[in-house]
């Protein structure tokens, strides 16, 4: 361990024996390592692992963590600073752990890692929001004596304690319920008869399922009940486990989390439901909260800071028991976890994508290895690698008995090229769909009208300016936008370079598709969902409840009209372009259009109107799209592994990826090769190194990737670590902004 203290010699009043407490500080300079060793007085004794301090630094104050309190330092006494003093209520042991953890092994740094794991709100001045408090009045006993006992009490007084012999009242309440104002309660605790406290009142967050009644569980399913028998042992083994779920959609995989819930807290310990992002699931967050009440804290980006600060201080408190939310939930400050769900986990939404990049499904696996708790995966569509490792419980097929629905792939190829987008089967499809008033599910997953605008004189291609990437016409908004940095321009009626005015915009996006939808097939109402018709609170649950309340209607949009969602009249889901994710150049294109085929193909014949799946695509023996067809997940996780085990691709390897970035080319080029350089003399033959990736472009800046294949994880991210340090303090490359992703999805 580092230790040491850049701090001002200081003479100390109190010489008993010593405590030390070792701290992070939260700073976000990249080459501080700490922690550094303060000395803790008298007036701080108490001081515990988890608790943020205030403490001089230099000739500065700033915020630390503390990450060990030990009873020496190798610094002598007197080169040791006292911290200025204790903020707020800190975090648990456990998740001090579990930042540093975080920091090392997605190459970031303890001060990101352990950012992540204070309360909401934590910042330069300690706790930024606080705990809302309300004065309350409560009767003493001799208040309740004075009302027996004929004491002399005014009309007021005595309407007050009347009021007060049902419980304790906030003063608003009291005003309004007996009419008394301020003086009349002062006069009241004068006399001994009523107390006042201040009470904290929760900020609550809204929700659909507040107020409305606890649900009870069904009889649970023979299938559901195994697989609920099955993980309640390894529950009652109180030892770590981990299990897949692999059931397809509506099986009944959430009754099962609940049942598995319930028994962990019969059993005195906590829980963690993680589900993809919460603007997408409304329906997942408000069965928890129907089904468990006040037990069930949320936490996500929707809160207030003050609700959020709430539901965090219930979690750590204990009063919460359960943690509903998105990848950030695997932060709750829960202590004797012993259950962690993670629903949908596929969804990439489980990566963060800024630093520290860590993995909310590997971050789970580790606190249920510290925990002895139960780790339980659920999906119709597992990961490759959850596949090949951990042990599976199935629930085979839907709870309602009803089978999947027939899946007809159209081969685009075979298509005339004018005929447009939609080709005249899936028409006629839909057209029935409108005879029969039911209702349809078309996915494209491209927003805006067309991906490319050209002009036919000279073939002049409208580029990003920032971007290496075409512009996306709009026609909504009558612009041209980049999808990658929003940059946006007036949609060209005319070519900048020719003059030429016969412009083509060529290929299909959401707007395109509704358009031709709604010609079509008027009067039945189009209903777009991406996220530029979502955008703004509540944007999703509003587009999502007109698609529910029309009598019949199509939804057309991006994948986000393939997630959370129920819907019994839908009798036809419709892919167009299935093959548009294999068409990336990354070995997960083949898992993420599968795993989209099958998730659509699941929101059709939910009801008893039964249904049915139509897939165009130019690609229609791809595996992916075949074994989708089929409703084959063994079979296309099976050769799936196989092809990786080929490449030596994950689950058989790990990727880090780094990425340099900086204004000036040539310098990203020469500083991509130099940490190319630093990286390959740390690895072994095992590993290896790819690129430096071709040079491209984003938001006006120069990008170059380099991606390293490895068997040993941690060795390696300390190789890259060291690498990219060493890269910081060579002058050259100061503009050159560097960052690592271990695990890139
Ligand atoms: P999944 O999460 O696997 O997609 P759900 O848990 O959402 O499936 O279940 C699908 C539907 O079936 C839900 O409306 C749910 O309330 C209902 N359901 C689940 N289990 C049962 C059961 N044992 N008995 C009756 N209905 C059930
Ligand atoms: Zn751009």
């Amino acid at each position: 361990m580092k230790v040491g203290s850049k701090c001002n010699v200081r003479t100390h009043a109190y010489l008993g024996p010593m405590s030390v407490a070792r701290v992070e500080p939260l700073t976000t300079a990249r080459a501080l390592r700490g922690p550094f060793d303060y000395s803790i007085p008298e007036r701080l004794a108490g001081i515990e692992v988890g608790d943020v301090l205030q403490i001089p630094f230099g000739p500065r104050r700033i915020l630390g963590v503390v990450v060990e309190v030990a009873e020496t330092s190798e610094l002598p006494p007197e080169r040791l600073a006292e911290p200025i003093r204790i903020l707020g209520s800190g975090t648990t042991p456990e998740l001090v752990d579990l930042g540093t953890w975080i920091a090392d092994e997605y190459c970031s740094t303890p001060s990101r890692g352990l950012s992540m794991m204070l309360p909401p709100g934590t910042g330069a001045a300690g706790e930024r929001i606080r705990a809302k408090t309300e004065k309350s009045a409560s009767i003493t006993p001799a208040g309740e004596e004075a009302l027996g006992d004929g004491t002399r009490l005014g009309a007021k007084q005595r309407a007050v304690l009347e009021m007060l012999l049902d419980g304790e009242a906030s003063g608003a309440k009291i005003r309004d319920g007996a009419g008394a104002d301020s003086s009349t309660l002062k006069r009241l605790v004068e006399r001994g008869l009523i107390e006042r406290q201040d009470v904290s009142v929760r900020r609550r967050p809204v929700s659909a399922a507040v107020g409305s009644a606890a649900v009870d569980a069904p009889d649970l399913s023979k299938d559901q009940q195994v697989a609920v028998d099955e993980m309640k042992l390894a529950i009652e083994g109180g030892e770590a486990a981990e299990y897949l779920l692999a059931g397809v959609t509506g099986s009944g995989k959430t009754e099962v989390y609940l049942a598995l819930v319930e028994e962990v807290l019969r059993r005195g310990r906590t829980a963690i439901v993680m589900v993809p992002e919460i603007g997408l699931t409304p329906q997942a967050v408000s069965r928890f909260q129907a089904r468990l009440g006040d037990r069930v804290a949320v936490l996500h980006s929707a809160l207030t800071d003050g609700q959020r600060y709430d539901e965090w201080q219930r979690l750590r408190s204990g009063s919460a028991t359960v943690c509903v939310g998105p990848r950030s939930a695997i932060f709750a400050p829960l202590e004797n976890l012993g259950l962690i769900v993670v629903d949908e986990e596929h969804d990439s939404s489980y990566k963060q994508e800024s630093d520290p990049r860590y993995d909310a499904r590997d971050v789970a696996r580790r606190r249920s290895e510290v925990n002895g708790a139960l780790l339980v995966a659920g999906t119709a569509t597992p990961r490759p690698e959850t596949w090949a490792r951990v042990k599976r419980v199935e629930l085979p097929g839907r709870v309602d008995g009803l089978g999947m629905p027939p899946v007809e792939i159209i081969d685009m190829r075979e298509s005339d090229p004018r005929g447009g987008p939609i080709h005249d089967r899936t028409m006629a499809a839909l057209v029935e769909v409108r005879a029969r008033g039911e209702k349809a599910i078309v996915m494209i997953n491209r927003r805006g009208f067309a991906p490319w605008l050209n002009c036919r004189t000279c073939g002049h291609h409208w580029g990003c300016p920032n971007c290496d990437v075409s512009m996306i016409v709009h026609r909504e908004s009558g612009r041209l936008v980049c999808h990658h940095c929003n940059h946006f321009e007036k949609l060209a009626r005319r070519c900048p370079q020719c003059g030429g005015t016969t412009l083509s915009q060529s290929g299909a996006g959401t707007q395109r598709i509704e358009r031709d939808l709604a010609e079509h097939l008027a009067p039945m109402p189009v209903i777009r969902l991406d996220a530029d018709t979502s955008d703004g609170p509540g944007g999703h649950g509003r587009i999502l409840s007109a698609f529910d309340q029309a009598d019949s209607a199509i939804l057309v949009g991006t994948q986000m009209v393939a997630k959370g969602h129920d819907f019994a009249e839908v009798t036809l889901s419709v892919i167009l372009d299935a093959d548009a994710t294999l068409r990336f150049p990354d070995f997960r294109a083949e898992e993420r259009t599968f795993s989209l085929v099958t998730q659509l193909a699941g929101r059709s014949g939910r009801g008893e109107l039964g249904g049915r799946v139509i897939v165009q695509t130019l690609a229609p023996h791809a595996p992916s799209i075949e074994k989708a067809a089929n409703h084959d997940s063994p079979g296309f996780l099976e050769g799936e592994l196989q092809r990786r085990r080929l490449l030596d691709y994950p689950p058989y390897s790990h990727l880090i990826r780094i990425q340099l970035g900086a204004e000036d080319e040539g310098r990203v080029a020469a500083a991509a090769d130099r940490v190319a350089a630093l990286v390959g003399d740390g690895l072994t033959e095992e590993d290896s190194l790819l690129g430096p990736a071709p040079m491209f472009r984003a938001r006006n800046r120069y990008r170059r990737r380099i991606l390293i294949k490895t068997g040993d994880r941690r060795a390696t991210v300390t190789v890259v670590r060291d690498a990219v340090d060493s890269l910081a303090q060579e002058g050259a490359f100061r503009k050159v902004t560097v960052s690592v992703d271990v695990d890139p999805q």
